[in-house]
């Protein structure tokens, strides 16, 4: 089960990883939460991945590309895996099928999560991760139910200014990358605006046809 959990910002993918990730036992590879480790253990990679990431831009495909491989070839990948966030540019689809074919792998399906601009814009600048647990909620939509409201951080580059930016972004670069897929005939389209549980539904329904 190679999968990629696709959409805009906002759109779900790291909420409906969490629970593939505990259905199925494989990993959730997620370019954005690998950066952010990176900005938190302040390496050389993380200051330089900082700058772009609060502005809202992609980080270079080089250093994207590099961190999935490598992530890739590591033992838990070995039953399959969930990218999230990633590729994020044709270049990026481009080297993945590169990497896959040299480990000897395919990707076998990509979930394309469908939500609105506006949507997307409410969703991202209420949306809050937990700092104890990574869990995410949205503090109108979907509010901690057994974790405290202190314990809840809002990210960086989740204020309205740079989700606008990170929205341009996705519609110039990421959104043809759905093309690159649809002409492998790998795209299933998922209603992102349903709740939670449905989007779910929806997923694993596509995975286990
Ligand atoms: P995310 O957590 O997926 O929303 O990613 C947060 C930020 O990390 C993005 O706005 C980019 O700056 C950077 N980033 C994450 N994944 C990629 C990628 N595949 N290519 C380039 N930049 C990325």
């Amino acid at each position: 089960m190679n999968i990629i959990l696709f959409g805009a910002p906002g759109a779900g993918k790291g909420t409906q990883a969490k629970e593939l990730i505990k259905k199925y036992e494989i990993p959730q590879i997620s370019t954005g939460d690998i950066l952010r480790g990176a900005i938190a253990n302040k390496t050389p990679l993380g200051l330089e991945a900082k700058k772009l990431m609060d502005q809202g831009q992609l980080v270079s495909d080089e250093i994207v590309n590099g961190l999935v491989e490598a992530r890739l070839q590591e033992a838990d990948c070995e039953k399959g895996f969930i990218l999230d966030g990633f590729p994020r540019t044709v270049a990026q689809a481009e080297e993945l099928d590169k990497i896959m074919k040299k480990i000897g792998k395919e990707i076998d399906k990509v979930i394309a999560l469908e939500v609105s601009d506006d949507e997307i814009i409410e969703r991202i600048t209420g949306r809050r991760v937990s700092k104890v647990t990574g869990k995410i909620y949205h503090i109108k939509y979907n509010p901690p139910v057994d974790e405290k409201l202190e314990d809840l951080e809002q990210r960086a580059d989740d204020n309205e200014e740079t989700v606008k930016k990170r929205l341009a972004v996705y519609n110039e670069q990421t959104a043809p990358v759905l093309d690159f897929y649809k002409k492998q005939n790998k795209v299933y389209e998922v209603d992102g605006a349903q709740g939670l549980e449905n989007i779910t539904k929806d997923i694993i329904e596509i995975l286990e046809k």
